[in-house]
């Protein structure tokens, strides 16, 4: 019998994760990709020389199908990864705090961070680890409510939500606790910091993001037999007399199955016709934008690889410095921005004007060091938008239509839109398509 023939569309981590694994399993696998590289929403660029990446990528040790996959593409070596979770948190004119993980089994590991974190008062400290202990009880599955709320049920006054919660809360779910599903919230703390004591560590991408998924990605699925066609768009997806055929700009491609992996603004119209009026997602899952700044000062300012910022609009800071600047002399600062709904659209002179005096208050070095250089990178469909009402949206990666699966960090993986999703949503719809 001859190999399945598997078409993935779309070349994130989801398609490539999907790729492979069909690829693994005997499958002749095409992937379409409509830019010139894979990579996706996660990539760099070049500016005049200066490799920026879109947006500061962080990931967790928990986060096993995604380092699993830079593993097989061989990109792990342009990652670090904590031994031991440690946050550092700057506030303008105090001193530094420290989210450090201790050595007692989860939950306690926790327990000494929170009772030394000096930017909350002592009962705050307190109130914290009970509401903590508190989310270990609620349901990931639940789909109402809004973890802004359920903090207030449970005793966090609004600073311990902002000098605290929302620290976890956007970077992960890409919204404030105010506005972002409990559901998922609660996922969030279970997984990353609840149910396990290395499961936070934090892991960061020292390269730049093509060089650890992209370049690696599309290396390692030449070699696994995929045809991988770049710059190919595809425009419609048929059911056929066998299989389906998937519509490019230039010419038709056939497959026994598809598997697709975009973004959820592009899958609606790259639906069959048979599943067009089941797809409430089209509707109803909208998106929450990330702006980054990327600065280049005269001199060091940044004393530590990255740090979260509290009593500022600064939220994460990133020393992104290439290992092959002269040491001592310039660093590169990026700054991430998440729920960036006002800095979306702001103008890169009224960033400037917003964040350069922040980093001054925040990173008092900074007064004695030039800005050499100043970018803006921005990503308005960063992820989808993690409201309550967003889990009954998301669609499972097998649909009515057999052979033809979806995939992406925003279908229904449990994990908000990560790496760490996509990857999983690429495994889940290659067994769809594979047959388990
Ligand atoms: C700025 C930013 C910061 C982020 N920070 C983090 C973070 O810290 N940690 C974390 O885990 N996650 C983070 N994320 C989220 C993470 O990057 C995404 O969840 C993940 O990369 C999505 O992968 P995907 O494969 O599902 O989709 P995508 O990466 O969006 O891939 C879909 C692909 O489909 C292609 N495509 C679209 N239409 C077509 C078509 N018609 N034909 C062919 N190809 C098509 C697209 O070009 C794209 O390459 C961040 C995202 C952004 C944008």
């Amino acid at each position: 019998m001859s190999p399945a023939r598997v078409l993935v569309i779309g070349g994130g981590v989801a398609g490539i994760t999907a790729a492979l694994d069909c690829a693994d399993r005997g499958a002749e696998v095409t992937l379409v990709e409509v830019r010139p590289r894979l990579g996706g929403a996660a990539y760099s660029i070049d500016r005049d020389g200066w490799a920026l990446d879109n947006g500061q990528h962080v990931f967790l040790r928990c986060c096993t199908a995604y380092r699993a996959l830079l593993e097989r593409i061989g990109g792990s070596g342009g990652v670090e990864l904590q031994p031991r979770l440690e946050i550092v948190v700057l506030r303008p004119g105090h001193r530094d705090a420290v989210l450090r993980r201790g050595f007692l089994p989860a939950p306690a590991h926790l327990a000494g961070a929170l009772l030394r974190y000096r930017h909350l008062t002592p009962a705050e400290r307190i109130a914290a680890g009970r509401a903590a202990l508190a989310i270990k009880n609620v349901d990931p599955q639940r789909d109402d409510g809004t973890f802004g709320d359920w903090l207030v049920a449970h005793g966090q006054s609004p600073r311990a939500i902002a000098n605290l919660w929302d620290l976890i809360a956007l970077p992960t779910l890409n919204l404030p606790a105010a506005e972002a599903s409990l559901g998922l919230s609660a996922f969030v703390f279970q997984e990353g910091l609840l149910d396990s004591a290395s499961a936070g560590d934090i892991g960061l991408h020292r390269a730049p993001l093509s060089a650890i998924i992209g370049e690696p990605a599309a290396r390692e699925l030449k070699t696994a037999g995929v045809t991988l066609n770049l710059r190919w768009r595809a425009q419609s997806v048929e059911r056929a007399d066998e299989g389906f055929e998937v519509h490019g700009e230039q010419d038709t491609l056939r497959a026994d199955s598809v598997i697709l992996a975009v973004p959820h603004e592009r899958a609606a119209a790259l639906l069959p016709d048979e599943l067009r009026s089941d797809a409430p997602w089209a509707e109803g899952l909208r998106s929450s934008p990330i702006v980054n700044l990327h600065i280049v000062y005269s001199r060091p300012v940044l004393e530590h690889r990255f740090a979260a910022a509290v009593d500022s609009p600064l939220q994460y800071v990133f020393d992104r410095t290439p290992p092959d600047w002269a040491a001592g002399t310039r660093q590169y600062v990026a700054v991430s921005l998440s729920g960036a709904r006002k800095e979306i659209a702001m103008r890169p002179e009224e960033l400037q004007e917003r964040y350069l005096p922040a980093l001054r208050e925040l990173l008092p070095r900074t007064a004695e060091a030039e800005v050499e250089r100043f970018a803006v990178t921005r990503e308005h469909a960063a992820t989808f938008l993690a409201v309550p009402g967003v889990r009954a949206l998301r669609p499972a990666a097998a649909t009515a239509l057999p052979g033809f699966a979806m995939a992406g960090a925003w279908t229904a993986t449990d994990w908000p839109a990560t790496l760490e999703g996509a990857a999983r949503s690429g495994h889940a719809a290659a067994a769809v398509v594979l047959g388990g």
